[in-house]
């Protein structure tokens, strides 16, 4: 039996005229002669050599790119440049032809905007396909990180009957028919006569479940879907994400910060350990995109040199009182150049003030902690000067935040205060308080938007086009 081979190990394959199978879709015809074949399994292509003399020809005129083929030949070192083998092909097999007026992929070069309306092919381009093996390749390392360090998986529920999750708007899940929901005495729809009998939602976090979880397993992490029905167009919002949450028992807020760094950065390494060709390529992409900018815009560093720059040095760890003071006396704000001036402390930080943070004052990743509990969620554990919690936000050049954490609030009394202070009832909440009746201690974790990491690695500005098939609102095609 002839073995089937992909580009990848092809190319890796010392040529011996050894017979080979090979399938993929072309990439580009030279010449009714050269076929530069691609099987996503690397970016590059793999040449076949067809002497059109010896195949039909109405075969050969339906090779054009986008076509799935099988090409049978022998495995020989390259006569051409620019690759070491090469097959010299005794037999074509056309699977499906790709006709060059509608096929929309054609080799130059497509905007990304062009390619989002087609997200069912624009995987065929090098830029998704590198993207999205890079996307793979940070999944795998963020599963080898939890398992090397002794943290569990946790599947946390996808459908949640807890509102209390206080992260942002909800998609509500039901079975009840919106033109005729049954109504309770008082006019409103009867949630009791819902599928679960009560009203349920599309998870926003898995965290309140992950501490369920801590508190027994000791390390967990969760990794998937996340729901948020945010109105928000932005360039890192979606309403469909990965979220990736630990969530670890008698770490405190230090110890949590040192875990999310050191995770970023091992996780950063990882790709740059074993996905070299593909952050290369995206490099490359990135400076051929940065001519056309005007200089001012353009960024600093190399997407690589940026990668190591982030595996390289410390993350800088700045309170929130001591970044207010950093922003208040900030030359952007002395000259009403924010969009939200900053005076006083208690203000929340937009993305502009994190940014100016990172990207101008410190020029490196921030962590900020302690923030004012006002502007954080209720669980986050209060500090001694009762006004600030023990929060902390990573930030990333060009993205912001990238991660959310917190130590939690451990103390039954004090969590009852804080949710009562919120008309919260102690009800909706009752299991979580449980949490701090039996067997309680301190304990963190932190919330870290996938998408995000994926855009820092590739470099693409917009997280729809590091996500297949991007959930935003008026937009849910394919
Ligand atoms: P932001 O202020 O950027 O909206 P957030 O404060 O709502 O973020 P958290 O609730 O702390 O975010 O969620 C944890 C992480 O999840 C964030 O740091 C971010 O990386 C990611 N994240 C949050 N919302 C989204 C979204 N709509 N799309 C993609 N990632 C998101
Ligand atoms: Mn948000």
């Amino acid at each position: 039996m002839i073995k089937r081979f992909s580009v990848k190990e092809l190319l890796n394959t010392e040529p011996k005229e050894q017979e080979v199978v090979l399938e993929g879709w072309v990439k580009a015809f030279r010449s009714n002669r050269f076929i530069a074949l691609n099987d996503g399994s690397t970016l590059k292509n793999l040449q076949c050599v067809v002497d059109y003399e010896n195949f039909d020809e109405e075969l050969i005129k339906s090779i054009s790119t986008g076509a799935a083929v099988k090409v049978e030949g022998s495995l020989i070192a390259s006569q051409g440049r620019g690759q070491a083998v090469e097959i010299q092909a005794n037999k074509l097999t056309l699977y499906g032809k790709a006709d060059a007026d509608t096929y929309p992929i054609q080799p130059k070069k497509h905007s990304l905007e062009f390619l989002r309306e087609k997200a069912h092919l624009r995987i065929r381009t090098n830029t998704f396909s590198a993207v999205m093996r890079l996307r793979s390749a940070l999944s795998f390392a963020v599963h080898s990180y939890f398992q090397q360090n002794g943290f569990y998986y946790m599947h946390a529920p996808i459908i949640t009957g807890s509102d209390a999750e206080g992260a942002g708007e909800m998609f509500r899940v039901t079975t009840l028919d919106p033109k005729d929901p049954p109504l309770t005495e008082n006019g409103e729809v009867n949630f009791k006569e819902d599928f679960f009998g009560k009203e349920t939602n599309l998870t926003v976090s898995g965290q309140l479940e992950a501490e369920a979880y801590a508190m027994g397993l000791g390390k967990v992490y969760t990794f998937g879907p996340t729901f948020r029905a945010e109105n928000s167009n932005t360039s890192r919002h979606l309403a469909e994400f990965w979220m990736i949450e630990p969530e670890m028992a008698f770490y405190d807020l230090d110890a949590n910060m040192d875990l999310a760094e050191d995770f970023i950065r091992w996780v950063i390494q990882y790709v740059l350990d074993n996905c070299q060709e593909d952050i290369q390529f995206l490099e490359q992409r990135l400076l051929d995109e940065e001519k056309h900018k005007p200089q001012a815009e353009r960024s600093e560093m190399p997407l690589s040199e940026k990668l190591k720059f982030v595996v390289n040095n410390n993350f800088k760890r700045v309170s929130y009182t001591e970044a207010i003071d950093i922003l208040r006396n900030s030359k952007p704000n002395k000259k009403k150049k924010f969009e939200f001036g900053i005076d006083e402390w208690g203000a929340d930080l937009q993305s502009e003030h994190e940014r100016y943070l990172v990207e101008k004052h410190f020029k490196c990743p921030v962590i900020l902690f302690d923030y004012p509990a006002n502007i954080k969620a209720f669980y986050m554990r209060l500090n001694e000067d009762g006004k600030t919690v023990r929060a902390m936000d990573v930030l990333f050049p060009g993205i912001g935040e990238i991660v959310g954490g917190s130590q939690r609030e451990e103390r039954l009394e004090v969590l009852q205060k804080k949710i009562a202070a919120l008309d919260i009832e102690e009800k909706e909440l009752w299991w979580y308080l449980d949490l701090r009746r039996f067997g309680t201690a301190v304990h963190s974790g932190f919330g870290l938007g996938f998408e995000r990491l994926v855009q820092f690695v590739t470099g693409m500005g917009n997280i729809r086009d590091v996500i297949p098939f991007p959930r935003t609102p008026q937009n849910a095609e394919f």
